[in-house]
């Protein structure tokens, strides 16, 4: 057994165990729990030990989870959206194919919460053959974007035949994979995998950071290896209540991310997910953020926040309001809140 084996297998999962490290009211937990499954693996265990609070938040059940009434079980209509069970198709040209059950941590906002790794969500040779077929049969679709639960989870040899066959499928482009194991086990991102996506190009990565406290020595030398096999990395930071409502913290979670060759993607507003609600920020929060982020930080760092409609509307971005007035003239405020114009005129 390798070393991101034994971690993952020294995970904790129930909640007794996760009271006599971190306490808490493990009866909750339990109730929490039974519904929404618990694992955090030794890596991330030390972790929350280190840094506490916004870590703690992101991976230990909370009675909250059980008490949102307003939550939908699947806000982004992701059921009714399926052609096949577990592929996505929303947007024309890409489609999203959900490989794996499995997390090497759950985390308690998750969008896809109803099912991630419950019994119910089944993936197996054949749910993967039928999204293959889909694939094929629709040219339209030119990028692939693999997610769960977590792909890298599987097996190195299943990565392989799986990326295998989908560059047999000559209309699908590009390759994305949506992980957070360079977060939650960046151990795992062995020399072995880093050789087996590197057969695959062009293949992007979009991980998910969402504190400075997990940007560690390890997972810098995950994205390290990652980034050297030429894979272009992005990050889909959740903005998450009590974990990284704080424009400090953003700033130097964002500066961190491009320092380990991280270029943050989209900062997501919480999905409407039930079970979530106490993670829930106001989207006056977010814009806030984001106008403390504009001019101020590298551009390189800056996310777009985006929301993702509910219903399967797609990806919304939300940006703060620059423009006063556009006529004759483009009348707007810098980043510095100094009011300015341009011209907007063509002159012949
Ligand atoms: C988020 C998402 C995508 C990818 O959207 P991008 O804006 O290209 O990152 C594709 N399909 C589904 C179903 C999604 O939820
Ligand atoms: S790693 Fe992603 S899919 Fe898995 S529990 Fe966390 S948010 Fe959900």
């Amino acid at each position: 057994m390798t070393s991101w084996q034994k971690i993952l297998k020294n995970s904790i999962t129930s909640p007794g165990k996760l009271a006599e490290q971190l306490g808490g009211n493990s009866r909750e937990m339990e109730l929490v729990a039974a519904k929404y499954p618990l694992r955090i693996n030794s890596y991330y265990l030390d972790l929350i030990k280190k840094s506490g609070e916004p870590l703690y938040r992101q991976a230990v059940p909370d009675l909250r989870e059980l008490d949102d009434k307003e939550g939908m079980v699947d806000p982004l209509d992701e059921e009714n959206l399926s052609p096949v069970p577990n592929l996505v198709h929303k947007y024309p040209d890409r489609a999203l194919f959900l490989v794996c059950s499995e997390c090497a941590m759950y985390c308690r906002f998750c969008t896809r919460k109803r099912k991630v790794g419950k019994k119910q969500m089944i993936i197996n040779d054949k749910t993967i053959a039928a999204g293959l077929e889909y694939l094929q049969a629709t040219p339209e679709i030119k990028e692939v974007l693999l997610s769960g639960g977590d792909p890298l989870m599987l097996a190195d040899q299943k990565i392989d035949r799986l990326l295998e066959a989908i560059r047999k499928i000559t209309s699908i482009e590009v390759i994305r994979i949506g992980t957070r194991i360079p977060c939650t086990l960046p151990m795992r991102i062995t020399p072995g995998l880093t050789a087996i996506l590197k057969k695959h190009h062009p293949l992007y990565i979009n991980t998910h950071f969402n504190h400075p406290a997990e940007i560690t020595a390890e997972a810098a030398a995950a994205c390290t290896r990652l980034a050297d096999a030429g894979i272009p990395l992005g990050c889909q930071t959740v903005l998450l209540r009590g974990v990284n409502d704080d424009p400090q913290i953003m700033k130097s979670l964002l500066r961190k991310l491009l320092a380990i060759r991280v270029k943050p993607y989209y900062l997501f507003q919480a999905d409407l997910t039930r079970g979530t609600g106490h993670f829930r920020t106001r989207i006056e929060t977010g814009l806030a953020i984001m106008q403390q982020l504009i001019g101020h930080v590298s551009g390189m760092a800056v996310p777009t926040f985006a929301l993702d409609a509910p219903g399967g509307g797609g990806k919304i971005p939300l940006t703060p309001d620059y423009i006063t007035h556009l006529g004759e003239s483009l009348v707007f405020t810098t980043y510095k809140g100094l009011p300015c114009s341009y011209p907007n005129q063509i002159l012949v």
